[in-house]
C-alpha cells in the first residue's frame, strides 16, 4: 500500500465550464520527493488544497497512511504546509512564529530553543528572532514559514513555490536544506514549482499538470530529457 495515494479526484468550481482536477490519481511512497510543475491554471493549487484540507473534492478520495482523510479537517492532517499565504502570525515575532507550533504541542524548552538555534542559523534569519512579520523582507516571510514547517519533524511537506522570492544564492542554499530535512526526516515531500531547474535538482518525480490532468510524470531525466 502506498503512502499518499489520490483517487480519481476531480473538482469543480460553480460556474465554471471546465473542472480544475480532473480524474486525477497519484500514488506517492513514503520518502518520495515530488515536484509539481504545469501553467498558471493548470490546478496545482487546486491539488494542494484538496490535500491540505481547504477545499473539499468533488469526487474522489485522498489516502493517507491507509487511511481516508478526504473528510478529514486541516487541523486534524499531519503536515507541513509552506504556502505563500499562509500567513505568520502578525503580533508574534520571527522567534514565537518559529516555536509557537512546538508550544502547543508541548516540546520541552530545551529542544525548543535547540530546534530554533538550529534552523534560524541554517535559514540565516538569527538576526531578525526579534523582528515582526511586517518588517520582513518577503524572502525572510518564506525562510520563516519553511523555519516554523521544518522544526514540526513532518512526515508530509507540502510546498507551494518555498523559493520563489529568494535571490539565487539563497535559493540554492534553501534548497539543499530543504532537501537535507526532507531526507533527514524522512519525509514525503510535494513541491509546487514553476521552475525546472529546481524540479530537476530537488525532484525524485516530476508531474507535469495541464488543465488539471497529468500530462507527464517520471524521473526528472525522463521528463526532461530529449529522446
Ligand atoms: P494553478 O495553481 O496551477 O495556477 P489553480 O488550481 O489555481 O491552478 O486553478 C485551476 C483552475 O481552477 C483555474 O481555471 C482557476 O480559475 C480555477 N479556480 C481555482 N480556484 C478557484 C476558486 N476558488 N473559484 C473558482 N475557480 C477557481
Ligand atoms: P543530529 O543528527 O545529532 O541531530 P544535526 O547536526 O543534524 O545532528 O542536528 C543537531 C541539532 O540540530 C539537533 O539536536 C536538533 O536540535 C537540530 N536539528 C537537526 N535537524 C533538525 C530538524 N529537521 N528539525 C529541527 N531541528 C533539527
Amino acid at each position: 500500500m502506498s503512502y499518499l495515494s489520490l483517487q480519481d479526484i476531480s473538482k469543480h468550481y460553480p460556474g465554471k465550464k471546465k473542472n480544475a482536477l480532473q480524474d486525477f490519481s497519484l500514488t506517492v511512497e513514503k520518502g518520495e520527493f515530488i515536484a509539481i510543475v504545469g501553467p498558471s491554471g493548470s490546478g496545482k493549487s487546486t491539488l494542494l488544497n484538496i490535500l491540505t484540507g481547504f477545499e473539499a473534492p468533488t469526487t474522489g478520495s485522498v489516502i493517507l497512511a491507509d487511511r481516508n482523510i478526504t473528510k478529514d479537517a486541516p487541523k486534524d492532517r499531519d503536515m507541513a504546509l509552506v504556502f505563500q499565504e499562509y500567513a505568520l502570525f502578525p503580533h508574534m515575532t520571527v522567534a514565537q512564529n518559529i516555536t509557537f507550533g512546538m508550544k502547543i504541542r508541548k516540546t520541552a524548552k530545551k529542544e525548543r530553543q535547540e530546534k530554533l538555534d538550529w534552523v534560524t542559523k541554517e535559514l540565516g534569519l538569527t538576526e531578525v528572532l526579534d523582528v515582526l512579520p511586517k518588517n520582513l523582507s518577503g524572502g525572510q516571510r518564506q525562510r520563516v514559514s519553511l523555519a516554523r514547517a521544518i522544526v514540526r519533524d513532518p512526515k508530509l511537506f507540502l510546498m507551494d513555490e518555498p523559493l520563489s522570492n529568494l535571490d539565487a544564492k539563497l535559493r540554492d542554499q534553501v534548497g539543499d536544506l530543504i532537501l537535507a530535512t526532507h531526507k533527514k526526516l524522512q519525509a514525503t515531500t510535494l513541491f509546487v514549482t514553476h521552475s525546472q531547474e529546481e524540479a530537476m535538482s530537488l525532484a525524485d518525480r516530476i508531474i507535469v499538470l495541464n488543465d488539471g490532468v497529468i500530462q507527464q510524470i517520471g524521473t526528472p531525466q525522463a521528463v526532461y530529457e530529449k529522446p
